[in-house]
């Protein structure tokens, strides 16, 4: 069975590169009623934080990316990884090496002067050396000198790597610590993976990871190396270009759903098809339909997508949502419309749903004070006799619904002989404090009576 993972290095946060990744990785092992596991590889000390694996585990269950084993930590697996590498080193496929920082030094100066690539030159490979038992050392992997590594990757195709231009990789530092490259094929070997789904910035390593794959007798896995995000100015995606965190999308008022169905798009697609519900993106996801080329990041199609989302998905299931950003924004919501309602009521006016909180807040408290620029336009001093009309007929009303307040508002209008506006505009910044709203029958209809009647006598007043 299929068997994929996301593997990230917990040195910041989950960024939307990484949850692209994830996601495909995900996919895949959903589309066929695989696994996914999630490892941490925290073997860089100096870089890994636990703030870092708190963000990224928040990240992957905000996106609904789930796992079926892990996080497993690679610091918990360093006796693993020695075993191996002794293993190694009695089977002649590895061996100590003693140079000296120096010794490297002048060596890569020697080898950039001459123009060819840095690598190491096997002096330790081939001499027989005289060291002290405890000499420091470090142990590098036997590359083989001869032939090539290919493989075919599912996005890039084959590719085929001469062994002359790898050299002996380091896979046990000085200080006893076990490399990257040698723990992830450990791990990939001993999680069973199948499927190695991960960015473009890896395919380097590949050839080298192969060469130990061989060495150790492990089954080799199949690869997906995903290309970049770019930014709207054709460069990697960072921070300079806004928001790339994962959770920052969050706290912008962004949902998973969209976001998914954004990054899912970025990269991979199905005809010219643009939205996909989560089923769908598992029934048709395929590695062989990631793109090669690299996919520049835009926002304003993602704003789409999330207002999409807001409009489309069950209005209770967004109030879940939008109850985060009212409780981010200090607005209670015990008391006053369901928001249900209120995601009902704005869906059409909002791209995200922090502006939709924003947008709200009278729904659930007073406003300290009207937007002057809309009194002065709609309330002052002309408006006493439209909002006094329509206050005496609304309080009237005990049928207390949107279609209703209209007909109330409309006989204001028409007693008045005055058009709609005349009366529905002082009554919506009376009512709502501002100029804009969404439509003020569906607004009124969401506050009590007592409230509606209680700011108009304020407006009055
Ligand atoms: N830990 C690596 C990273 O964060 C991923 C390595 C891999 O997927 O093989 O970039």
């Amino acid at each position: 069975t299929v068997k994929t993972r996301f593997a990230p290095s917990p040195t910041g946060f989950l960024h939307v590169g990484g949850a692209r990744t994830a996601l495909y990785s995900w996919l895949y092992a959903r589309h066929l009623q695989g696994e996914f596991v999630l490892r941490i590889e925290d073997t860089d000390l100096e870089r890994s934080t636990q703030e870092a694996i708190d963000a990224i585990l928040e990240g992957m269950q905000w996106l609904g990316l789930n796992w079926e084993e892990g996080p497993y930590y690679q610091t918990q697996r360093f006796d693993r990884y020695n075993t191996l590498i002794d293993q190694l080193l009695v089977e002649d496929k590895a061996y100590k090496c003693y140079c000296s920082r120096e010794r490297l030094d002048a060596l890569r100066e020697q080898q950039m002067a001459d123009g060819v690539k840095p690598r190491y030159d096997g002096h330790c490979r081939h001499g027989e050396h005289d060291h002290a038992a405890d000499a420091p050392c470090v142990i590098r992997f036997k590359n083989p000198t001869e032939g090539s590594v290919v493989f075919d990757d599912h996005v890039r195709g084959r590719i085929e790597t001469g062994n002359d231009q790898l050299d002996d990789l380091i896979i046990r530092r000085t200080d006893g610590a076990p490399t990257y490259n040698f723990c992830v094929v450990v791990d990939d070997w001993d999680m069973e993976i199948t499927h190695v789904v991960r960015g473009e910035d890896h395919i380097n390593n590949t050839p080298r990871q192969i060469n130990i794959y061989q060495a150790l007798g492990a089954p080799v896995p199949e690869f997906a190396h995903v290309s970049m995000i770019l930014g709207d100015d054709g460069t990697k995606l960072s921070k300079r270009h806004g928001a790339v965190s994962v959770m920052q999308y969050r706290d912008d008022g962004y949902l998973p759903q969209a976001l998914l169905n954004y990054l899912v798009r970025l990269g991979w697609s199905h005809g010219d098809q643009e939205i996909f519900s989560m089923q769908e993106m598992i029934e048709l996801f395929s590695l062989n339909a990631i793109g090669k080329s690299a996919s520049a990041f835009n926002t304003d199609k993602l704003l789409w997508l999330n207002q999409h989302y807001i409009k489309t998905m069950p209005a209770s299931e967004v109030a879940e949502y939008l109850a985060w950003h009212m409780q981010d924004q200090g607005i209670v919501t015990d008391q006053g419309p369901s928001l249900a309602d209120v995601v009902t009521l704005y869906a059409e006016r909002c791209h995200t749903l922090k502006e939709m909180a924003e947008q709200s807040r009278y729904l659930f408290e007073d406003f300290s004070e009207l937007d002057a620029a809309a009194a002065k336009k709609h309330l002052r001093p002309v408006a006493a006799e439209p909002l006094a009309l329509v206050r005496s007929k609304l309080a009237e009303l005990t049928d207390w619904q949107a279609p209703t307040i209209h007909e109330q508002i409309n006989a204001a209008a028409a007693d008045l002989e005055l058009g709609m506006g005349k009366v529905g505009m002082p009554l919506r910044v009376a009512v709502t404090g501002a100029g804009q709203s969404p439509a003020i029958d569906g607004v009124i209809a969401l506050l009590s009576k007592e409230q509606v009647l209680a700011r108009i006598d304020r407006a009055l007043s």
